[in-house]
């Protein structure tokens, strides 16, 4: 397990709210016009510097909103491929994700491009997405970033309205030759709603499903906030007598057996500058405007205390898997209050709890 209290692995940057999607489940609220209070254009510079600061490289996220509502955007790109910071970009399939932009995404160096797909058919993830048009620009995006030669990625978030669509979902990823496959399980933040949300059960079935495909997929498959896939996946390695991780490991599998979590090799700046656990968890650790973001990261209170394992609680504190998987940080505390809770949305009961509850 990787030691992430000096740096962590991921950089998630909200570069704005605005977007011009209004989907069902967004975590920021989003709405279309850009909040004066963002990161000016000369703050996002140095945003960058601090990334830089963390010494190793760590992978920035451009996210939103929609990243392309800032008419900066390609400044801020270009200068952050110059620090030599690994950059990939999430925009939203709106009007402006035209052919051109994505091919300008690849000139400036983007490494990877990050799409949203929620639905098999044009019905489904527009009535999502909450705006006409999106699943045919999704496409059009993917096939653009193939035709100028731009790795890409799609995320899904699993709700009750498409969990039973996973596998036509799964047969889209494979044949528009993304690279990744990022599924997203529901924090109840923003707009998203508890109804939408997966029972502890269903998760599970959703971690069979992904693990499945995961044996023969053409690409990789990785999850967020849901650790506990990480979970699911040593256990189903150890009855097949495979080793907990694969040989030649891709990112994703980097990813599932590093133990990444909330706080701990992840760090979420908001589009104010607030330093973030995640961007469902908004514990507040400093401000890029006052507060050293790499300073935050190791040293604040929150950030130590979020990746300390022995601070768990519940069954999660109890757990065999609590430093592979540990529990989304961000659910616990969208559930219950108490960031160090336990998951509720996950079925295992560790041995331990079983021994102390006969
Ligand atoms: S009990 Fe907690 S640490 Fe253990 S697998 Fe479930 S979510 Fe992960």
């Amino acid at each position: 397990m990787r030691d992430f209290s000096d740096a962590p692995m991921l950089v998630i940057w909200e570069l704005t709210q605005a977007c011009d999607l209004a989907c069902r489940h967004c975590r920021a609220s989003a709405r279309p016009g850009r909040d004066e209070a963002e990161l000016s254009t000369q703050e996002a510079y140095a945003m960058l510097e601090r990334v830089v600061e963390f010494g190793n490289n760590p992978l920035l996220v451009l996210t939103g909103g929609d990243p392309l509502k800032r008419p900066d955007l390609f400044n801020i790109i270009q200068r952050s491929v110059a620090l030599g910071l690994r950059t990939t970009v999430t925009p939203s399939a709106t009007p402006l994700l035209t052919h051109a932009a994505v091919a300008r995404f690849q000139d400036c160096g983007v490494s990877r491009m990050a799409v949203s797909l929620d639905g098999a058919t044009k019905a489904a993830h527009d009535g999502f997405r909450g705006v006409d048009g999106s699943f045919a620009r999704t496409l059009a995006a993917l096939r653009s970033a193939a035709q100028v030669g731009l790795e890409t990625q799609i995320n899904t978030t699993v709700t009750q309205h498409n969990m039973d669509s996973l596998a036509e979902m799964a047969a889209i990823v494979g044949r528009e030759k993304a690279r990744l496959w990022s599924v997203f399980f529901l924090v109840i933040t923003g707009r998203a709603s508890a109804s939408d949300d997966l029972t502890a059960e269903e998760y599970e079935h959703v971690f069979d499903f992904l693990y499945r495909t995961s044996l023969t997929a053409p690409f990789d498959i990785k999850t967020t906030e849901a650790p506990h896939y990480r979970r699911y996946h040593a256990q189903q390695r150890k009855r097949a007598g495979a080793p907990a991780a694969p040989a030649v490991p891709g990112v994703s599998a980097i990813q599932r057996h590093a133990g990444i979590n909330d706080g701990k090799g992840l760090v979420f700046v908001s589009h104010t500058g607030e330093i973030f656990p995640s961007g469902f968890l908004e514990l507040s650790a400093g401000n890029v405007r006052t507060t050293n973001l790499a300073a935050a990261y190791r040293q604040s209170e929150s950030f130590r205390v979020i990746r300390d394992a022995n601070r768990l609680e519940g069954k999660c504190g109890a757990c065999d898997y609590r430093h592979l998987c540990g529990g989304s940080r961000s659910r616990a505390f969208a559930l219950t209050g108490r960031p160090m809770a336990a998951d509720p949305r996950c079925i295992y009961e560790p041995p331990l709890v079983l021994e102390t509850a006969c």
